[in-house]
């Protein structure tokens, strides 16, 4: 479904990420894995060797894409590379979670400039080189971005933000034929759910009609899609993948 599509995937030596970059690639597609300081590096490395050794074509780039310039040179690498950019999917995100009271100046700014700037910086340089053929760019929100969530005021913020970004930059691009959507992912379990404690696990779970937690191929699943051309006329659209935790 995407043989010799480019695709950039922020934050894939983990989790979501990584998942999306082994569906793209089984589906044909030629990968950018971003990972955003030395200390990821070898986790990188590996999603590229596990790749190339099932025969696809992938390359490890740093990149920490709060910051403008590095977002920048991430999409050149792209080009460079592997001569085009055609899907971007902003992934990367953190959590520093709090109650508004005790929440921290530095724990609000670090969310919002990784989980909001950073698709900003992205979606900024990736659509100069997308617009020109066309592509799809897939922001990954969350349900807690539409309902908000205790402790969350940093993240439920950004979140939210990208949802609006989103379909501001759907609007702009729609007459080059680059689309841009959302994933709204409910409780996927990864190294971001497994550092929450047991009770608020417990606690998530009676909330999900689907009575589990989804896993990362259901988010990638949905990513293949909105990459796709099976979504040719889907733009400017949030798809939750929750099991019915936000309906
Ligand atoms: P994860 O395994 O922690 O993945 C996050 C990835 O982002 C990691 O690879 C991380 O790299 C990378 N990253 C962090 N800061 C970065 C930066 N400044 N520049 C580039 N990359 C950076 O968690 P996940 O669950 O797969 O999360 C993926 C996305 O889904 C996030 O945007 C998250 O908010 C969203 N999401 C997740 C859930 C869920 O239930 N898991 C629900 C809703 C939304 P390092 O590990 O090397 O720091």
């Amino acid at each position: 479904m995407l043989r010799n599509k480019v695709a950039v995937i922020t934050g894939s030596s983990s989790g979501i990420g990584k998942e999306i970059a082994l569906n793209f690639v089984k589906n044909g597609a030629k990968v950018v894995i971003n990972y955003p300081f030395e200390g990821s590096k070898s986790e990188a490395e590996k999603v590229v060797a596990q790749i190339q050794e099932a025969g696809g074509e992938a390359i490890a780039v740093m990149a920490d894409v709060s910051q403008f310039e590095q977002a920048q040179a991430l999409m050149k690498v792209a080009v460079d590379t592997f001569g085009s950019l055609d899907i971007l999917v902003n992934n990367a995100g953190i959590t520093r979670d709090m109650l508004l009271l005790r929440m921290t100046e530095e724990e609000f700014d670090r969310v919002i400039n990784i989980n909001l700037k950073g698709v900003f910086n992205c979606m900024k340089h990736g659509s100069r080189i997308m617009m020109k053929k066309g592509g799809s760019i897939i922001n990954m929100s969350s349900v807690v971005g539409l309902h908000g969530n205790i402790g969350q005021c940093n993240y439920a913020a950004s979140k939210a933000g990208v949802i609006g970004m989103t379909k501001s930059a759907a609007r702009e691009f729609a007459s080059k034929n680059l689309r841009i959507n959302a994933i709204a992912p409910g409780f996927i379990v990864s190294n971001m759910t497994d550092k929450l404690p047991e009770a608020i696990k417990e606690n998530t779970l009676k909330g999900i009609p689907i009575n589990r937690f989804g896993n990362v191929e259901e988010v990638a699943n949905v990513a293949l899609f909105l990459a796709s051309d099976l979504s040719s006329y889907v733009t400017g659209e949030v798809i939750k993948v929750d099991g019915g935790m936000a309906m």
